[in-house]
């Protein structure tokens, strides 16, 4: 909405903000709904050995579809759920649902290579039961099946925190990402103190690398920063093999985006999985 400001530095409460205040207030009503009455979805995008192709995870992705809005975009309700107390009921609904997806894969004779990536909020992080919490809801899949992304930003929130609780996950088994890397001032002393297994370099980066130097020489940096502290590193949003090759080069391991696939519903994604396995089977 455009709030005009007055001579006095105030905002006058106009209707554009009444109809922006409306909106999201229905939003959190709907969600909130939609959460009780599990009617999230989760799609899938799979991540991949730049050098090989091969598949080596997955990312489970939040969806909702909205009976009368239709998809809303995860930058919009996530956010929102953060603000207005529900990212712990979401951020449960996905460790239960993303459990039970991949026990139903694994019944199916299908284990999905390495691990599957989800994302967690500041709030999920800031519970120092967290490991505890997520073996609960996680229970027909070992800790050894499960990462977790959160946002550079979201680590340095609270970062002596983090810190404490990285190791308490890495303890279980869990891997751990840094997730939009590159947008979030973290420093290197706390980078080296909170054992994570990746850096997810960030989109931003990704998306310009081939025309921008500038860019390129950010990613480089990155690298070669990971590689310092024992990390690995996944590019994010590579939509063309020309940015796969240049990674490649570059020497980042592994990469997500639109030239791999895009984030699917899980029978889709387990559909485009197997051809991809029948593929690269011999002979
Ligand atoms: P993220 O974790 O950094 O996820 C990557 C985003 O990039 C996803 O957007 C994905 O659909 C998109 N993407 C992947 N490949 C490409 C590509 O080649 N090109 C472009 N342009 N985009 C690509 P999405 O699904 O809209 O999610 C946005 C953000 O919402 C996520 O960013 C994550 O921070 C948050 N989010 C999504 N699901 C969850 C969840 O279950 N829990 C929490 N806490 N956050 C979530
Ligand atoms: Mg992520
Ligand atoms: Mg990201
Ligand atoms: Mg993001």
């Amino acid at each position: 909405y455009h709030a005009k400001q007055q001579d006095d530095g105030t905002c006058p409460f106009d209707e554009s903000m009444t109809w922006a205040l409306q909106r999201r207030q229905q939003m959190t009503e709907r969600l909130s709904a939609a959460i009780a009455g599990q009617r999230l979805e989760l799609h899938f995008q799979p991540q991949v050995d730049l050098c090989t192709g091969e598949l080596v995870g997955a990312e489970a992705l939040c969806r909702w579809h909205d009976a009368v809005w239709g998809w809303v975009s995860p930058g919009e309700f996530i956010p929102l759920a953060e603000e207005r107390g529900l990212i712990r009921p979401l951020g449960d609904w996905v460790l239960q649902a993303a459990s039970r997806q991949m026990a139903a894969w694994r019944r199916e004779g299908m284990a999905l290579p390495g691990r599957l990536s989800l994302n967690v909020s500041a709030q999920q992080f800031a519970d120092p039961q967290l490991a505890e919490h997520i073996a609960t809801l996680t229970r027909d899949v070992p800790a050894s099946a499960i990462g977790l992304e959160l946002t550079e930003s979201d680590f340095m929130r609270d970062p002596e925190q983090a810190v404490g609780i990285t190791h308490a996950l890495r303890q279980a088994g869990y891997a751990l990402a840094i997730d939009d890397f590159g947008t979030g001032y973290s420093s290197l002393s706390y980078l080296r103190r909170f054992s994570a297994d990746a850096l997810k370099i960030d989109i931003s980066f990704v998306r310009d690398m081939l025309e921008s130097r500038h860019d390129r020489a950010i990613i480089q940096t990155i690298i070669a920063m990971a590689r310092t502290l024992g990390m690995k590193t996944v590019a994010e949003g590579v939509e063309s093999p020309e940015q796969a090759a240049a990674l490649a080069g570059m020497g980042c391991e592994q990469a997500q985006g639109y030239h791999y696939g895009r984030p699917l519903p899980a029978a889709d994604f387990a559909a485009a999985w197997a051809r991809a396995m029948r593929r690269q089977a011999p002979g």
